[in-house]
């Protein structure tokens, strides 16, 4: 007998991943400029110089301590790196025996997941959401409760004060959002903490609130996204430098417990333990070290701006309906025919790959990952054109 629950996630097929494989087949068939892939959302703009020099410079150092093991939390003085960061752009009294280095931010999640929940207790993600935050809830016993979205995409906060039951434990909040590109307003972040502040208060235990940021500095337009940590006491931060410095392969990014958290060393003390339960043991050392050295750097993300300006207004253009987005790097389109599985086969007919809706949570639109080259995006506008006039968009 194995565990049904992690075998199914094994054998059910990750529907971003499937595409991407049909992609890198049919490129290998009629050639990689004749296939418009906007399947993954892997950075597309190299990391900032200052990650190859901090590479080179680390390389001289020991072997032997560049490579060894590092204390399970981080290596100290990133720790404190990381804290004066956060206090330095947000203002806020981040405290480095709070912050917990992770393998990235899905790590993160899976190590809250272990260190918060209870079998049966409940998370409230809103839709749409990251595909994994199912697995991470489910793999250890507890239950993901959907809120579908407002007609604009924001989060739902009324249907929200619905979900929230006796189990609720935890609530997860993404901003800017993968697939959408929408940035949680101050004004929204205030809401939702009262009405979970509420929820405690009525049901006599804390609610936490776990603010999953890999999109944190792919903004745009001068926008900024508000730190929950301002918001909310029982807040964790879940962040990652895969997408801001473009290493999403070196598995880097940090937990940051909220100082004014009442219980927070105990917190951190299970996200400890969860660490361990996962077999984390450390994040990458030389990757730990490197993100000391270019803390307050991002790769050029004027690019996805670009990229942004040139996809959204080329579909509008066409006819589609599209969702703003303020960050990341997808566009999220809505579909002409309520199938958004459908219309995703229709558009691979014009070697188009577009991710349907439906993993992350919500029917009827696709997932347009904008973090490719500029001439990718120009080459495909006709097949785009194509794809509209099939449907009398345009
Ligand atoms: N959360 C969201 C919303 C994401 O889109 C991703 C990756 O795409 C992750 C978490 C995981 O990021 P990481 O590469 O840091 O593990």
């Amino acid at each position: 007998m194995l565990p049904k629950t992690i075998l199914g996630f094994g054998l059910s097929k990750s529907c971003i991943r499937e595409l991407a494989a049909y992609g890198a087949r049919r490129k290998a068939e009629i050639g990689a400029d004749r296939v418009f892939d906007f399947s993954l959302g892997n950075p597309s703009i190299p990391a900032p110089p200052c990650v190859e020099e901090a590479i080179r410079d680390l390389l001289k150092l020991d072997s032997i301590q560049l490579h060894g093991y590092t204390a399970a939390t981080g290596i100290p003085s990133l720790r404190k790196a990381i804290a004066a960061d956060l206090q330095k752009r947000f203002g806020l009294p981040a405290r480095e025996d709070l912050i917990y280095v992770t393998c990235g931010a899905a790590a993160g999640l899976a190590i809250c997941m272990h260190a918060l929940l209870l079998p049966g207790e409940e998370v409230i993600a809103f839709a749409p959401f990251f595909p994994e935050y199912r697995m991470f809830t489910e793999g250890v016993g507890g239950k993901l409760v959907t809120v579908p979205p407002t007609e604009g995409l924001q989060p739902d906060l009324e249907a929200l004060e619905r979900s929230i039951s006796e189990k609720t434990k935890l609530v997860i909040v993404n901003t800017p959002n993968n697939p959408s590109g929408v940035i949680l307003s101050e004004e929204s972040l205030q809401k939702l903490a009262g009405i979970l502040h509420a929820a405690e208060l009525r049901y006599g235990h804390p609610i936490y609130l776990i603010s999953d940021e890999p999109y944190r500095e792919l903004v745009y337009d001068g926008q900024k996204v508000p730190c929950v940590l301002h918001y909310y006491d029982n807040a964790i931060l879940d962040y990652s430098y895969s997408k801001s410095l473009s290493l999403p392969g070196e598995r880097i990014g940090y937990l940051a417990v909220s100082a004014r958290m009442e219980d927070a060393a105990t917190i951190f003390a299970a996200i400890c333990g969860g660490g361990r339960v996962c077999g984390f043991v450390n994040a990458p050392s030389l990757m730990q070290r490197v993100i000391e050295r270019c803390i307050d750097q991002t790769s050029d993300i004027s690019i996805y701006k670009s990229n942004r300006d040139l996809l959204y207004d080329g579909l509008k253009e066409l006819g589609f309906d599209c969702v703003y987005p303020d960050g990341a790097f997808y566009l999220f389109v809505k579909t002409p025919e309520p199938d958004a599985k459908a219309f995703a086969e229709r558009a691979k007919k014009h070697e188009l790959l577009l991710v349907p809706s439906d993993d992350f949570g919500v029917p009827g639109y696709v997932r347009i990952a904008y973090c490719v080259s500029e001439d990718q995006i120009r080459r495909s506008m006709p097949a785009f054109r194509k794809l509209a006039e099939e449907y009398g968009l345009c």
